[in-house]
């Protein structure tokens, strides 16, 4: 282990600091788990990037609504009445995190039957989660839409246009401001008459770094573009406002929004959702349903956002989705960000002295952002680091290549690959180490 005695530690010691807001409380604070080397030890979970643990406000709020679940949208009882308004009030409450343009909206929307509707605007689609999002506005997009997107993206912003229609892969920029003019540059190529998308990161899952989503907004709208914000990073870290950004559509996930209940989110612009064939097919989405006279069916769809959520809805998902945006609004983004900035200043400042440490980044290592850093250590195999800080130390840290293989490839020089989509490449293969916090990671970590 021949750097073990110095990073591990620095890893190991995220330092406290007495000047920033106490972390909100979250489950698994206290989780003890067995060390290899023997004895046991609370469980330091640096891995919130790819999934974060429930709020313990989320978990009480689900806890107290649990004995009163029921169907949504479809009964007259008691139970079905309140678990409807609490669906429809979640998604309210999320639009309203999000700053969604909002107004009042007449016709169908008023009816109440079918959730979603009573304003118009933006819709809120409650899905399964980003990539759910992502998928659904793909499937939504207009004849000959054309698909603009970085090859540093996600694989859930990465890959779901191509299915859909003709997507041009930007080449990764090493500065905020490239990335705008690479944009502004392949925008100003196409034809200006056609639709056209850019689904573009708030933050990297891979090297943290803060994307300049409203500039890249302003060039996608300068050239008749429209554009949606892949916020699964960037909404547990930062507040997001579709209005001040000026995105057309956002997406998150809650899970990574300290609500592990499966639900995501889908919000933005009515028009393309409203036109498209509802997502899945079933009850929920259709209006009326009429059997012909040759036999067939006609279907009358939704033109809410129920359009898109057929099926019975995850009420307990939006429903803790919807406690966790009211406790990050309470506890203030300000004061969050300003405590993950320090934890993150922690594991940077412990590891500067390691010369063999080589963080990974586009726009250079000072780049605002959240609390995610990816690092290689020179003569170690990443995922054998990764595995000693969870057997020596009780510290989960995210090995491999992240869902984003062209980004960590061009990151560490072209050689990563290996076995796993998303997880631990095989052996010797070219991979990274990612530390991840959020409200929930205990200083002393
Ligand atoms: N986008 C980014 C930036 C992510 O980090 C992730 C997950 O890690 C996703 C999209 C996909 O999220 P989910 O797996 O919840 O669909």
């Amino acid at each position: 282990m021949p750097y073990g005695s110095s990073v591990m530690p620095a890893v190991a010691a995220v330092a406290a600091d007495p000047s920033v807001c106490a972390p909100l409380p979250v489950l698994g604070r206290d989780v003890a788990v067995p060390l290899v080397t023997g004895g046991e030890v609370t469980y330091a979970a640096l891995d919130q990037a790819a999934s974060a643990p429930a709020l313990q406000r989320v978990w009480d709020d689900v806890a107290a609504y649990a004995p009163y679940y029921g169907s949504v949208h479809r009964g007259a009882g008691y139970l079905s009445q309140l678990s409807t308004d609490l669906f429809e009030n979640a998604r309210r409450t999320v639009a309203e995190f999000l700053d969604c343009r909002i107004e009042d909206s007449p016709g169908e929307a008023r009816s109440g039957k079918g959730g979603g509707g009573r304003r118009e605007g933006d819709q809120l689609v409650f899905t399964r989660s980003t990539t759910d999002s992502l998928n659904l506005l793909a499937a939504a997009l207009p004849d000959g839409c054309e698909v603009f997107v970085f090859e540093t993206e996600h694989h859930a912003a990465l890959l779901p246009w191509q299915r859909a229609g003709r997507v041009t892969f930007l080449d990764a920029p090493d500065s905020p401001a490239q990335a705008v003019a690479t944009l502004e540059r392949a925008l100003a190529a196409r034809d200006p008459h056609g639709p056209a998308l850019v689904c573009v990161t708030g933050a990297s899952n891979v090297t943290g770094e803060l994307w300049p989503v409203r500039e890249l907004a302003a060039a996608a709208h300068a050239h008749g573009a429209r554009i949606v914000l892949d916020a699964a990073q960037l909404a547990p870290h930062r507040a997001v406002s579709v209005r001040e950004l000026d995105v057309d559509w956002v997406a998150f996930s809650g899970h990574k929004l300290y609500a592990p209940f499966g639900s995501g989110v889908l919000a933005g612009r009515a028009d393309w959702l409203r036109d498209a064939e509802p997502y899945l097919a079933g009850g929920g989405a259709s209006r009326t349903v009429t059997r012909r006279a040759d036999g067939g069916v006609d279907v009358r769809w939704h033109e809410t956002a129920a359009r898109h959520e057929a099926g019975s809805p995850n009420v307990i998902g939006a429903y803790a989705i919807a406690s966790a945006c009211k406790a990050l609004t309470e506890a203030g983004f300000d004061a969050l960000a300003a405590r993950e900035e320090a934890l993150v200043r922690a594991v940077r400042d412990g590891l500067a002295d390691v010369p063999e440490v080589r963080f990974l980044s586009l726009f250079g290592d000072d780049a605002p952002r959240v609390g995610v850093l990816s690092f290689v250590v020179d003569g170690w195999n990443s995922s054998h680091f990764a595995a000693a800080l969870s057997a020596e130390y009780g510290i989960g840290v995210r090995d491999g290549l992240f869902c984003a293989h062209p980004l960590v490839r061009r990151l560490l020089g072209g050689d990563a690959g290996g076995a796993g989509e998303c997880g631990a490449p095989e052996a010797g293969a070219l991979n990274a180490i990612r530390v991840s916090v959020g409200v929930g990671t205990p200083e002393e970590h």
